[in-house]
């Protein structure tokens, strides 16, 4: 044993986890075998049901009050992997297409687990999240065309983008209301089509506008904002002594995919003075397949931009963005002085780049950009590019196999990645109840998960092609359960029917 130098003392031992404390190397094991369970599940998702429901047993343990005394780190895994992570949402699998969702990228995951570990507050100062983030809006920029001085914020998904676009244009017209509110101000108008997604309904109200200052006009037959409701509107509303403020316009509908008239858009934004909005939630993202440019040119001339990065750019939630095109244009709807944030010359409070805090409503925010970051560079663009083409194509596919089929019915044009349906059979049943419960069933059996929406009155089988991992041949067998559930329930409803039709090959 060497005598301590009084002149250099050992270093004290390293941080500890303190109360946190588990047994020594249990963490370190633990992490390794959930990466290796993460790696192994990837590796079977396909022979796992897409969905199902939780059983009894499992809903009770997921009742149970918290305990004061821990149940280890051993005890909790196993309890994850036995009750939580079988009755997952499902959209991981190839053969989900419900609603819209990402399929969640791997190199995501890695970077949302390495994002924990840093634990950062991306709200501003000098700090390297914040660097990567401004690095990450700035490739969205150019990716959409929008100008480099632009302001921009990664947000928790399209319903917050939507929210701070919206607040932006209501700034932009009505910069006073900061101070005064609502209160005795012009009556504030804005304008989409009836296809508009619900969280632009959300952000309306939020904003103190109500409701029915968002004019929701009707659409043609391609589910397009219709351009002669919108002039009869902002006629009506001018001369009523409205303030029209802001046009939503849709790049993408969640109903359909259908893409609003955006370059007619742009010009009537600017003859009328209003802030171009574009929801291009999932749709925008078909913009990074070249040749689908011309379907959706416009978009780049917007005020403001709102798109997720966890729908069609398959990154795993959480992970939306605004881009608006003037300079802070966010910045002078959000920023609100308060001493203890204020920036220093200097030191970790120097401001860096992007004080983001200032862009929106949250000042904590989580580091969701290394996400992006990562699993761009891993991958650069290009298959990107591929896989948004590839779930294109399959919206064709998919298309084409209903319309082959007598026995189905395409109920909507497929502009984008949104293919809706129904089982029509013989056509000799209520077709509306037949295919709500035909869903149910297709859910239940674990074989695809599409979901539902309503067209013209008619219930439809809704598939949102987003996934990397789906395969043309998912989608056979999405339509051969469609049909031999189908063939069931008119079989179930009809007692007269003696001979069951042929089983599918
Ligand atoms: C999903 C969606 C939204 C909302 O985005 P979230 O990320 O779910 O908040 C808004 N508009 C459209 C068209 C969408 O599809």
């Amino acid at each position: 044993m060497s005598p301590i130098d009084p002149d250099n003392p050992p270093s004290p031992p390293p941080p500890g986890e303190g109360a946190f404390a588990l047994p020594a190397g249990e963490l370190r094991a633990l992490l390794h075998r959930a990466a290796d369970d993460f790696c192994d599940q990837l590796a079977r998702l396909d022979a796992e049901p897409v969905w199902q429901p939780a059983p009894p047993d499992v809903r009770a343990r997921l009742r149970a009050p918290l305990a004061r005394v821990g149940a280890g780190l051993e005890a909790t895994y196993e309890a994850f992997k036995r009750d939580v992570l079988p009755y997952r949402y499902g959209n991981v699998h190839p053969r989900f297409f419900g609603w819209v969702n990402g399929s969640g990228l791997p190199t995501g995951v890695l970077a949302d687990f390495l994002a924990a570990t840093m634990n950062s507050n991306v709200g501003a100062f000098d700090q390297s999240a914040v660097y990567v983030e401004e690095q990450v809006l700035g490739w969205l920029r150019e990716l959409f065309c929008f100008p480099a001085d632009g302001d921009g914020l990664l947000t928790s998904g399209g319903s917050m983008a939507n929210l701070l676009a919206l607040a932006a244009a209501r700034h932009a017209h009505a910069p006073a209301l900061r101070e005064r509110g609502l209160h005795g101000g012009p009556r504030l108008t804005l304008y989409g089509s009836v296809e508009t997604h619900s969280s632009v309904h959300k952000a309306v109200e939020l904003l103190g506008l109500g409701l029915t200052s968002f004019r929701r006009l009707p659409v043609d037959e391609h589910y397009r904002l219709r351009l002669d409701a919108l002039d009869e509107a902002l006629r009506a509303d001018r001369a009523a002594g409205c303030t029209p403020f802001a046009l939503v316009a849709n790049a993408g509908t969640v109903n359909t995919g259908a893409i609003d008239p955006l370059p007619a858009l742009v010009t009537r934004a600017r003859e009328q003075g209003l802030w171009l909005h574009v929801d291009g939630a999932f749709g925008a993202l078909a913009w990074l397949a070249p040749e689908r440019r011309g379907q959706l040119a416009g978009l780049e001339q917007a005020d403001s931009l709102a798109f997720d990065l966890h729908k069609w750019l398959y990154l795993p939630s959480d992970i939306g963005c605004v881009l608006v095109r003037g300079k802070q244009g966010l910045e002078r709807a959000f920023a609100t002085p308060a001493p203890y944030l204020a920036h220093l010359a200097g030191g970790l409070s120097a401001l860096s780049d992007g004080a983001f805090k200032d862009r929106g409503i949250e000042l904590t925010r989580r580091f969701r950009a290394l996400k992006a970051w990562f699993a761009l560079q891993v991958h650069g663009l290009e298959p990107f590019e591929r896989a948004i083409r590839a779930n294109l194509e399959q919206a064709r596919e998919l298309v084409a196999l209903v319309e082959r089929e007598p026995r189905l019915e395409l109920l909507a044009p497929a502009p984008l990645n949104v293919v809706c349906f129904r089982y029509r059979g013989t056509g000799a049943h209520e077709l509306d109840a037949l295919n709500r419960e035909l869903l149910v069933r297709l859910q239940l059996g674990g074989v695809a998960v599409p979901s539902q929406t309503v067209l013209h009155g008619r219930f439809a089988l809704r598939c949102a092609l987003t996934n990397h991992r789906t395969r043309s041949t998912d989608l056979v067998r999405l339509i051969e359960e469609v049909l031999r559930l189908g063939a069931e329930l008119e079989r179930e409803a009809s007692p007269l029917s003696v001979v069951p039709p042929a089983p599918l090959t």
